[in-house]
């Protein structure tokens, strides 16, 4: 690795110098700061980002189609006390609808509460939930570091609690917000109905939210009364697109090393962080090789996915649209993660690969960059993993990240402009090295032989 060592340092003095990636984040955050898929805003950042390619000087810039749901929040979301009466002000809790969810009849929903922290809990009401609104209120864990394996702990409740409501004949879900702050801001999210169970309506509660109403139902058992009114909708799926666009290897232009982030982003505050960061910091991973002359011997390639929140589209069409050329590629990279400092990466790779790849991130001891931990790359190139290639995610600072994820505060203030260059310089860097090697990274197992 030591003849790399000289041009990543000059790299972290360009980028700190000269970074672009947060200039490009404040125009993708004006441009199409609401970009949901489906939406006028999605069309828009995928039009962005295809001229910005351009712009910057990458090669072979296309669209690549994918077919996108498209769910709306509409105008309406509201959850009122009506029971027991509360002062003048304090009888409305903040929610959002998760995304996917159905809306409620015009008039609402009117309803006690039940309160459980798992779906054991839920399950052992027996009839006790029939007729009601669940309150899922499991925290993260906040004696966790990583605050994504406290996520990993607790999403299932929004993913998931909707079906698991109703079937036990409940007519809601009232989820606590996936953040490891204690404040009034709700935070929307992902989540799903299941074939033959009854499609009951599911919001995000602010955390505030959620131990308020906690509080009341131990205060008033028995005698908590909701209305839930919801009119956000599904329409039908709308054509969208996958971004691309290569820097050419110089000598093995067949072999890929992939670098992407998803370009969609959910409908409240701008997806600064998630993942307009991580759009902008493999952006400009590439302008800034190609701004200091180096095409290395394999191609890299930088894919913004669409519809990660809701759907991951883009990563299947990718890999259908790839799979002939999936045994070519040598790393895929992704960053999704929030653009805070970078401390390292998580890979997937088999031994052999794991060590060239923490070789190639010691070069970045300078910036404090130099971990690679196991893990995975991310949700947008995890279908390629059943082909064997190596994935890696780089890995921020975790501790701010769930304070805006998903939620009206993920806007381009929260971003810090040095934190995310040294992200975007950390991929530029370690792409650019696994992409230069004489040796290829050696591949992972096929785990699925099919062709589909
Ligand atoms: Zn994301």
């Amino acid at each position: 690795m030591a003849p790399f060592a000289g041009l990543v340092e000059e790299l972290v003095r360009a980028s700190l110098t000269d970074g672009q990636a947060y200039e490009k984040l404040a125009l993708l955050c004006r441009v199409a700061p609401h970009r949901l898929s489906g939406s006028q805003g999605a069309d828009r950042a995928v039009e962005w980002a295809r001229e910005t390619m351009i712009r910057d000087g990458l090669e072979n810039v296309r669209l690549e189609p994918v077919l996108v749901p498209c769910w709306e929040r509409g105008d309406t979301a509201q959850l009122e006390i009506l029971e027991p009466p509360m002062p003048s002000g304090e009888g409305e809790l903040r929610i959002l609808a998760l995304g996917g969810s159905v809306g409620t009849p015009g008039e609402g929903i009117v309803a006690g509460v039940v309160e459980v922290t798992s779906f054991e809990e839920l399950a052992n009401l027996g009839g006790a939930a029939r007729g009601k609104l669940v309150l899922f209120n499991r925290p993260m864990d906040p004696a966790l570091v990583n605050t994504f394996a406290a996520y990993g702990g607790s999403v299932g409740q929004r993913g998931q609690g909707a079906i698991e409501a109703a079937r036990v004949g409940a007519v809601g879900a009232l989820v606590r917000s996936m953040t490891t702050l204690r404040d009034d801001s709700p935070h929307t999210g992902a989540m799903h109905y299941e074939e033959g169970v009854d499609k009951v309506p599911s919001v995000a509660v602010s955390t505030l939210g959620a131990e308020k109403l906690s509080g009341l139902l131990r205060d008033h058992p028995g005698r908590v009364r909701m209305r839930l009114r919801l009119d956000c909708r599904t329409l039908p799926d709308r054509p969208s697109a996958n971004v691309v666009g290569e820097i050419r290897g110089r000598e093995k232009p067949e072999e890929i090393v992939l670098i992407g982030g998803h370009l969609d982003a959910w409908d409240v505050g701008e997806g600064a962080h998630d993942d307009g960061s991580g759009c902008c910091q493999v952006l400009e991973a590439a302008r800034l090789l190609l701004a200091s002359g180096l095409r290395p011997r394999r191609t890299l390639r930088v894919v913004l996915f669409l519809n990660e929140e809701n759907g991951l589209r883009g990563a299947q069409a990718y890999y259908e649209t790839h799979l002939e050329e999936l045994p070519l590629h040598v790393m895929a990279l992704e960053s999704d993660r929030g653009g805070f400092t970078p401390r390292g990466f998580t890979t997937d790779g088999n031994p052999r690969a794991a060590a060239m790849l923490a070789a190639a991130s010691s070069l970045l001891s300078s910036i404090g960059c130099s971990d690679m931990l196991p893990g995975s790359g991310g949700a947008d190139v995890s279908p390629l993993r059943r082909k064997g290639v190596v994935t890696v995610g780089l890995y921020p600072d975790c501790q701010r990240y769930f304070d805006v994820h998903h939620s009206e505060n993920d806007i381009l203030a929260a971003v810090n402009e040095r934190e995310l260059e040294l992200g975007a310089v950390a991929i530029a860097a370690l792409a650019y090295v696994v992409a230069d090697l004489p040796e290829r990274l050696p591949p992972n197992e096929v785990t699925d032989g099919e062709s589909r």
